[in-house]
C-alpha cells in the first residue's frame, strides 16, 4: 500500500467526516476501520442535532454546537447537489417536556430558558415556555400528564443510517482510500513525531496520523492518553413505527428522548450505562425505553417493537471532546464527542482540517482551544524496530 499524506484511524463519523474534509482539500488520505465504516456507536446514533438541548452551560460546547448545526444545512445541500444523496436532514424542532408526576421537572425549564435567552445568542432568540395544552396544541399524542414544555424551534436531526453511508460514499468518490478490516495495532512513534501506524500486515507510513477510534481511541498504543481517557458509555434504542405519524418534533422527556422520523418510525432512546464494552440489548434497557415512549406519548402503547440495538458513546472526564493535536507531533485526535457526535461532526472536521493545514480557524480561538486533546495527554514513544522506521 502506498503511503497517503494522512492515515485516518476509524471509520465512524469522525473518521468520515475529517477524511472526506481533508481530500477536498487536496490531501491523499487513507481511513482505516477494522470493521466496516459506521459499525459503531455513529450508526447506533438517535442523530438528534441539539445544541441548545444539549448544552447545560453557555460556553463553547453551545457555540460549537451552533456552528455544527449551521454546518449541516450546507453539508446536506453538498451531498444532495453533488452526489444524489439523502441524510435525513430535518429541522423539525424540538420540545423538552416536564411531567406533573415529575418533581422540579418546570423549575428545570424555567432555568434551561433563561440560561438560553441569556446568551445573547441569536439562534436562542423563538425559545419559548409553554403550557401543558400549548404544548399539546404542537404535538396531540403528548401524554396528559405533561404540564409544560421548552420549545426549541431551531434543533433538528439527521439519520445516521443515511447519513454514514453517504459521508463515506462522498469521501471514497473524492479519492479518500476505505481499507476495512483493518485493525491499527499501533500508531507509530519515533522522536516525539508520528510515523504511521502498525497494521497485521506491517507498517504503513504517513506525515499525519488522525485518530477516530471512538471509545477504543485511548486505547490504541501510542496514543498519548491514559487508557481510561475516553471511556464507553452504553446507549441502548428502540424503533418502533407510527401511522399516521405521531409526532413531528423530536421530544425529550422522562429521562429520554423520542425522534420521529419522516416516514413515520418513532427512535426512543436512550438508556446510559457505565458498563465497560458489554455489548447488546437487555431487557431491563427495553423495560426503561418503554416507560420513557408510554410516560411521554401513551398512544406508542399500541405501536409495534420494529427493531432495537446499541451502541458506545465515547465519553470523556470533562464532558468536551478531544479534537486537535497531540504532544507528538503530526499526531491528531478527533474523539470523545459523548452524547453529539453526529452534532459536532462538521465543526470537529472544520477545526481538524484548519489546525492541520495550518489556516485560519472557522471558530473563536478560545472554543477550539478547549477541545485541544493535550489538556489530558500522557507520554508515549514506540520502541523502535526495523519494521517501524520509515
Ligand atoms: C445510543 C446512542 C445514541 C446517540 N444519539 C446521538 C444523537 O442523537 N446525536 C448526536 O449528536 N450524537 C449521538 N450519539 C453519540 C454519537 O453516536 C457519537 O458521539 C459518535 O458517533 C462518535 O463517533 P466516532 O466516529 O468518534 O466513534 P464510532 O462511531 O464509535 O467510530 C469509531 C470507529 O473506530 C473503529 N476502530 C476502533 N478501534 C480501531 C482500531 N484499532 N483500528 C481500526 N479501527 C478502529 C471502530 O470500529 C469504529 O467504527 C449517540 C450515541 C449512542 C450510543
Amino acid at each position: 500500500m502506498s503511503s497517503p499524506d494522512v492515515i485516518v484511524v476509524g471509520g465512524g463519523i469522525m473518521g468520515c467526516t475529517v477524511a472526506w474534509r481533508l481530500a477536498r482539500a487536496g490531501l491523499s488520505v487513507c481511513v482505516l476501520e477494522r470493521s466496516v465504516p459506521g459499525a459503531e456507536a455513529s450508526t447506533a446514533a438517535a442523530g438528534i442535532l441539539g445544541p441548545m438541548m444539549e448544552a447545560e452551560e453557555v460556553g463553547p460546547a453551545l457555540r460549537l454546537g451552533l456552528r455544527s448545526a449551521e454546518l449541516y444545512t450546507q453539508l446536506a445541500a453538498e451531498l444532495r447537489a453533488e452526489h444524489a444523496l439523502e441524510i435525513g436532514h430535518r429541522v423539525t424542532g424540538l420540545l423538552r417536556v416536564a411531567l406533573e408526576s415529575e418533581a422540579g421537572g418546570e423549575t428545570e425549564l424555567e432555568a434551561h430558558a433563561a440560561r438560553l435567552r441569556g446568551s445573547g445568542l441569536a439562534a436562542t432568540r423563538d425559545v419559548a415556555l409553554l403550557s401543558g395544552e400549548e404544548a399539546r396544541r404542537r404535538e396531540p399524542s403528548l401524554a396528559p400528564e405533561v404540564c409544560m414544555a421548552l420549545e426549541l424551534p431551531g434543533e433538528g436531526q439527521v439519520d445516521p443510517r443515511l447519513l454514514l453511508p453517504a459521508l463515506s460514499m462522498a469521501g471514497e468518490r473524492d479519492g479518500v482510500r476505505f481499507v476495512t478490516d483493518s485493525v491499527v495495532r499501533e500508531v507509530l512513534v519515533r522522536a516525539g513525531r508520528a510515523q504511521g501506524v502498525r497494521l497485521d500486515a506491517g507498517p504503513l507510513h504517513a506525515a499525519h496520523v488522525v485518530v477516530a477510534a471512538g471509545s477504543w481511541t485511548s486505547v490504541v498504543p501510542g496514543v498519548p492518553l491514559a487508557a481510561a481517557t475516553i471511556a464507553p458509555v452504553k446507549g441502548q434504542v428502540m424503533r418502533t413505527h407510527a401511522r399516521p405519524r405521531l409526532l413531528e418534533r423530536v421530544v425529550f422527556g422522562a429521562g429520554g428522548y423520542l425522534v420521529p422520523r419522516a416516514a413515520g418510525d418513532v427512535l426512543v432512546g436512550a438508556t446510559t450505562e457505565h458498563v465497560g464494552f458489554a455489548r447488546g440489548v437487555t431487557l431491563a434497557g427495553l423495560a426503561e425505553l418503554i416507560t420513557i415512549a408510554t410516560r411521554v406519548a401513551p398512544r406508542l402503547q399500541s405501536c409495534p417493537v420494529l427493531d432495537h440495538w446499541a451502541g458506545f458513546r465515547p465519553g470523556t472526564p470533562d464532558g468536551l471532546p478531544l479534537v486537535g493535536p497531540t504532544p507528538v507531533e503530526h499526531l491528531w485526535l478527533a474523539s470523545g464527542h459523548y452524547r453529539n457526535g453526529i452534532l459536532l461532526a462538521p465543526v470537529t472536521a472544520e477545526i481538524l482540517v484548519a489546525q492541520l493545514l495550518g489556516q485560519p480557524l472557522g471558530v473563536r480561538e478560545d472554543d477550539a482551544s478547549a477541545l485541544d486533546p493535550r489538556r489530558f495527554a500522557a507520554t508515549t514513544e514506540t520502541p523502535q524496530t526495523p519494521e517501524s522506521a520509515p
